[in-house]
């Protein structure tokens, strides 16, 4: 239906007598303002503020804004004072909006990567560390069937064992590709520091790290090929029509399948589009089936702007259930984050529980300790000359973030308490864990889990099908480290 209903519009387009008056072809300007602020424009009435590359306000970061206006609306703005450059005159918005991003060459400049640049940088390092950096597919992407790469990075990197497992990964939106910077940083600096810097040496050898820097990939190409810097959805042709453009794709941090239908748009063209149904688009089900393998203690989230950090949850004002120690990490994490300006630091703020985005499915799914960082401030990408600056800042969170993640907290080694092999087990805490959340299990292959605690005395009920469920009374976590906990199950005595 739909693509009949094109086909007859592509024909009637071709047989159209040439129009000579297009109100839409008119030339606008890209403009820019220096020492402005968001309100000073904003309360104009004429620049408008509008997420995902709607609005004509492109970007303003610092006090340097870029904003698309017609020759009429500049000489308003002018005539009110508000001083402006015009940088480039054309009738193509897209071309206007890539100069205001990407700079004069409208390329993606350094330091930036493009996926190609960012897979070499990431396969040497696995060249020149192979005890540390272990490169792995998780998935493909829906449109392109590329692969998704994650990144493991540890000491003993080629075996998987016991140790407890953290997850960083950047860019579920493909123009917040701010993420996919940090992520490589993390690498680098983890792999050059090894041995000269403690904690990093000390953090190799007690997680289990995994980087996954571009979840999006076919978005990432979109925009760091300087062919769309609003590229934010991935690449399924909604609309079916055969032909890749703006407003196509799926926004995959609205597909994870906890909470979906209460969040995103179910309008395709729509920038939090959430999908036709939970799951639907690949680059989630890879996510999902490495963070399920893997059970993350706790994971960092990259995406952009904002200088805040969102945590689970508020939903319906109801708060999650390990409330406190969440708010307490998220609190830690963003004091130690400076922005851009660098006369405060990031905020940390709770983030909505009631849709399908990837830090409620990680911790209400499977417990893990999610915060999403929303990196830069008042662009989805910042100018190429203060990326080093942002990444620097964030590493510092980073590194509060693994102070954290190290415990205080439980580990629960479940077995079959007759043949000593590992179970695949639920490790419930019913004074903690509310109905608004999934039971948390052990890993199956080893048959442990970590979960982070404050400090205190605690119930744990320990069950697997086919045995006896067990039952740990005043379990004591102590000020730092994990609480080994060893429970042998054993079947029901036969009658
Ligand atoms: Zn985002």
């Amino acid at each position: 239906m739909k693509a009949t209903a094109s086909i007859l519009l592509f024909a009637a387009v071709l047989c159209a007598p040439p129009v000579h008056t297009q109100p839409d072809r008119q030339d606008r300007l890209l403009v820019r303002f220096d020492n402005v602020s968001r309100d000073e424009l904003v309360r104009t009435g004429i620049v408008t503020e509008d997420d995902y590359g709607h609005g004509n306000l492109i970007s303003l970061v610092l006090d340097t804004a870029w904003v698309i206006l017609t020759p009429a609306q500049r000489d308003t703005l002018s005539g009110r004072g508000l001083r402006s450059t015009t940088v480039l005159e054309d009738a193509d918005t897209l071309r206007l909006m890539r100069r205001a991003m990407y700079g004069p060459r409208l390329q993606l400049e350094n330091p930036f990567h493009t996926y190609s640049t960012l897979n070499r940088e990431i396969d040497s390092l696995q060249k020149a560390h192979p005890e540390l950096v272990r490169v792995f597919t998780i998935g493909t992407t829906t449109a392109g069937k590329l692969p998704i790469r994650g990144v493991k990075l540890s000491r003993n990197v080629k075996k998987d064992d016991d140790r407890p497992t953290v997850l960083f990964d950047g860019c579920h939106h493909s123009d917040e590709i701010l993420g996919a910077e940090i992520c490589l940083a993390i690498l680098r600096t983890f792999v050059e520091r090894d041995g000269t810097d403690p904690e990093i040496t000390l953090w190799l050898d007690k997680f289990q790290i995994y980087v996954v820097p571009v979840v999006n990939v076919d978005g990432y190409q979109v925009v760091t090929s300087g062919t769309d810097p609003r590229w934010r959805k991935n690449r399924r042709d909604t609309n079916g029509d055969g032909i890749m453009e703006f407003t196509d794709g799926v926004d995959i941090n609205r597909n994870y399948d906890f909470n979906w239908a209460h969040g995103g748009s179910s309008d395709p063209r729509s920038e939090r589009y959430r999908g036709a149904y939970p799951f639907s688009e690949s680059e989630n089900r890879a996510f999902a089936s490495l963070a399920r393998a893997k059970h993350f203690v706790a994971s960092l989230t990259y995406h952009s702007e904002g200088e805040v950090i969102y945590y689970p949850w508020t939903w319906g004002g109801r708060k999650a259930p390990d409330d406190s120690l969440l708010t307490s990490i998220a609190r830690d994490i963003a004091r130690n984050i400076v922005t851009i300006k660098g006369d405060t630091n990031y905020r940390a703020e709770y983030g909505a529980g009631l849709v399908g985005q990837s830090y409620p499915w990680l911790y209400g799914t499977l417990g893990t300790f999610d915060f999403v960082v929303e990196t830069g401030r008042g662009a989805s990408f910042p100018p190429a000359y203060l990326v080093d600056g942002i990444v620097r800042a964030n590493l510092n969170g980073v590194r509060t973030f693994l102070r954290r993640a190290g415990g205080p907290g439980v580990r629960v080694s479940v077995t079959d308490g007759h043949t000593g092999k590992p179970l695949d087990a639920e490790v419930w805490l019913p004074a903690i864990e509310t109905e608004d959340v999934h039971r948390r299990s052990t890993r199956q292959e080893s048959g442990v889990c970590y979960r982070l605690l404050l400090p205190g005395t605690y119930l744990i009920i320990v069950s697997a099908p086919g045995y006896e469920p067990l039952v740990l009374r005043d379990v004591r976590v102590d000020e730092s480290g994990w609480t080994k906990i060893a429970a042998a199950l054993s079947r029901p005595a036969a009658r």
